[in-house]
């Protein structure tokens, strides 16, 4: 959230923030928190799906970097690992293959992308699906 919030554009950018405030497993509950990249709305043709893509690797690159981790109460000692597998994942992915249900939930669509800053933690946040920011529910 510290990377994407620092990132993010185009109105997709803020949908994939939004997805990102869904896997806060201090909200919805250790371990019961999981997605597949099919279930990503990466867009409607070849472009938007390879800036999407591009977007979610900066992301991740930022995050790699330890952007903003100093700002954190913890040291998450697995999280690089975690981020350079997620990487790789979503490198060799090809976003034309996804298949998005337009019935399921899983991808926010333009009415719940995070366009909320907390003015505390400088973080998108879901609002009104979440009370609050990331680091404000903990
Ligand atoms: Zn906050």
């Amino acid at each position: 959230m510290l990377a994407v919030s620092d990132l993010v554009r185009e109105p997709w950018d803020y949908r994939f923030a939004g997805f990102l405030t869904q896997q806060d497993q201090s909200v919805r509950g250790w371990g019961v928190v999981s997605f597949e990249l099919e279930e990503i709305d990466w867009g409607h043709n070849d472009a938007e799906q390879a800036r999407n893509k591009k977007f979610v690797l900066r992301v991740i690159d930022l995050a790699l970097q330890r952007h903003r981790w100093d700002e954190l109460t913890y040291d998450p000692p697995f999280a690089q690992r975690y981020l350079r597998q997620f990487k790789s994942m979503v490198e060799g992915f090809p976003p034309a293959t996804a298949t998005p249900d337009p019935g399921f939930p899983g991808f926010p669509g333009p009415d719940d992308a995070a366009m909320a800053s907390c003015a505390r933690h400088r973080v998108l946040s879901a609002l009104p699906h979440w009370d609050s920011c990331i680091f404000c529910s903990r």
